[in-house]
């Protein structure tokens, strides 16, 4: 019999679409609230909180009604009433922009003195935090009409990353590729991750020859893109005066510089917990040595069996156990409020995420398929649920929302503790060493080669720093020593990967991919914590779920735990990556 498998309960958030309505009405009128404060901020500190507390209440609001309008649009993408009502809420938004634009330079202008008085006011007490926050704007924030100059310019100075995405995305094409079955597959950039998994070495490197000859004749103009957003970081961080462009990028979070080169630093060191890996891949594949089209194709057989839905529930709560009995408590509420949306269905959105916002449920849409990793999945989006949960309910709205730096550490935290669950229960060989793998492939996946793409992207920027242009042939030469460094001797790559720079939107996202590595670390070395079943330890946990935005990121992790300014997090991760390979090398007998 065919499982039935669970759906969300969105009438939980509205009962039906005139209840929306109603809501998406009140944006504009919320939004013109706040903008009536405008030219006031600086009478007095209970008029500076009452601009905040409208500003809150608009984007509450906002975010009620944009959750519900894109989740209903993900349940059937080809629903154009479901489109429709997304559009239009954006093209609201888009015309409100004006309206909220004003506040952060008017608050700049608010003179030092006033200014150090409405700090220390009972009023702002509880918004002390965030106006701190934006005041550490302040010496980096230029006159009125500078920053407006600026403002004008930001579609030009943004076009090289839109010429990027246009080539990358819609322009180029790569042809099509006999996958091991015989069948023809366009080649896309979706498509190649898979045919790197392909079992047949000849499919792999065919994709892996195609793609990259393609980026070879195109990268000089991908040199140019690349070049001309590395430029902007750099001016936009000397017009407005940070010592660096690492430094303009780190001071959203108030992330000091040697968290990130700390982390370069520590995987250097730790190579050779990562090349042995790569040795037991080229013997597990009985090759000379391996390419990189080498890396991805799996090597050991998927744990046999389905997981159906409810086996899946069941496996995850076992889990997850050692978070305590009041987490798994709430954790039921996900299954039995209906915050899932589990089947495949013609139209729904593909993949998997969790999104809500304060006053809904922190929704999941999955696309469950009964394989063991579908099982990951779910650990992990719940990861990220439970989050958004305790955050919701321990903070106010204002300091409700947890930042990119944290928000992959719940959710592989939940992932790891699935890993180890499953391996303690692991009956045989075959399924630990499938374990074993899939634990590996994360950790490469996420913490050696997102290190790799961030000290690639340092290095573009001190480049840019010093007026070095970026030519084609360097940052491919640049890239191919790189990559031969980081893989090791195992590995004799295809010069072509030197092109790998051309293709990675990341390098145009301003030092966001650390946040993969650092998080992950930070996450091993919370599921060891929560594995040793000290209840302080868990306690600490639980807090870092409910912080939400209350404290720096840094802070929040340090308290739960953590402590990221110094290198001993990402040194334990990567060795318990070195002790995971040698476990996988003996139930492998190599
Ligand atoms: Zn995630």
């Amino acid at each position: 019999m065919k499982e039935v498998l669970p759906t969300w309960d969105l009438a939980a958030l509205y009962g039906d679409l005139a209840a929306w309505e109603r809501d998406a009405a009140q944006i504009r009128p919320l939004t013109e609230k706040f903008a009536a404060y405008r030219g006031r901020l600086a009478e007095s500190p209970a008029v500076l909180r009452e601009a905040i507390e409208a500003q809150d209440a608009a984007s509450r609001l906002t975010a009620k009604v944009y959750t519900y309008a894109h989740l209903l649009s993900d349940e059937d993408t080809s629903n154009n009433p479901n489109r429709a009502r997304v559009d239009k809420l954006d093209a609201l938004l888009a015309s409100l922009s004006e309206l909220e634009a004003w506040f952060e330079p008017e608050f700049m202008r608010i003179p030092e003195d006033k200014m150090k008085a409405f700090l220390d006011s009972p009023e702002l007490a509880f918004y002390r935090r965030s106006i701190e926050e934006l005041l550490r704007d302040k010496p980096h924030t230029l006159s009125e009409p500078e920053e407006r100059i600026l403002g004008t310019l930001s579609d030009v100075l943004g076009s090289s990353a839109n010429t990027f995405e246009l080539l990358n995305d819609a322009d180029l094409s790569f042809g099509s590729v006999r996958d091991g079955g015989g069948k023809l597959v366009k080649l896309t950039h979706g498509s190649y991750r898979r045919l790197m998994e392909d079992a047949d070495r000849k499919v792999r490197r065919t994709a892996f020859k195609k793609l990259y000859r393609r980026y070879k004749e195109f990268r000089n103009t991908f040199a140019s893109t690349l070049d001309g957003e590395i430029k902007n970081h750099a001016a936009s961080a000397k017009i407005r005066k940070y010592p660096s462009c690492l430094a303009a990028a780190l001071s959203d979070d108030n992330v000091p510089e040697q968290v990130y080169t700390n982390l370069i630093d520590t995987v250097h060191a730790k190579l050779d917990r990562f090349y042995p890996y790569m040795e037991l891949r080229r013997k597990m594949m009985a090759l000379e040595k391996l390419d990189m089209y080498d890396i991805y194709n799996p090597l050991l057989p998927a744990a046999s069996g389905r997981y159906p839905f409810a086996r899946a529930e069941e496996l995850v709560k076992a889990a997850l156990a050692p978070l305590g009995e009041e987490y798994l408590r709430d954790l039921d509420r996900a299954f039995k409020e209906r915050w899932i949306d589990a089947p495949e269905r013609r139209g729904k959105r593909s993949g998997a995420y969790s999104s809500g916002c304060f006053d809904s449920y922190p929704y999941l849409l999955l696309n469950y398929n009964s394989t063991l990793d579908d099982v990951f999945t779910l650990a992990h989006e719940l990861g990220h649920s439970m989050h958004s949960f305790y955050s919701h309910r321990a903070q106010q709205y204002h300091y409700a929302g947890y930042r990119i730096f944290v928000a992959e550490v719940a959710s592989t935290t939940n992932e790891i503790l699935l890993s180890e669950y499953l391996l303690r229960q692991a009956e045989t060989k075959e399924q630990r060493a499938y374990l074993y793998g899939h634990l590996l492939d994360e950790i490469r996946g996420t913490i050696y080669r997102q290190t790799m793409f961030a000290e690639f992207e340092l290095a573009l920027h001190r480049k840019a720093e010093a007026g070095v242009p970026l030519s084609a042939d360097e940052l491919t030469a640049d890239y191919y020593a790189l990559n031969k460094l980081y893989y090791g001797d195992a590995v004799e790559a295809d010069p072509l990967i030197g092109l790998e720079w051309a293709r990675i939107p990341h390098f145009y996202y301003d030092f966001y991919v650390y946040k993969y590595a650092t998080g992950m670390s930070a996450a091993l070395v919370l599921a060891g914590n929560l594995l040793s079943g000290d209840p302080a330890k868990r306690e600490a946990y639980l807090d870092f779920l409910r912080a939400g935005d209350s404290k720096d990121v840094l802070d929040i992790m340090k308290d739960a735990g953590v402590d990221l300014s110094t290198p001993a997090p990402v040194a334990a991760a990567l060795d318990y990556f070195g002790e995971t390979v040698k476990k996988l090398e003996r139930e492998l007998g190599l």
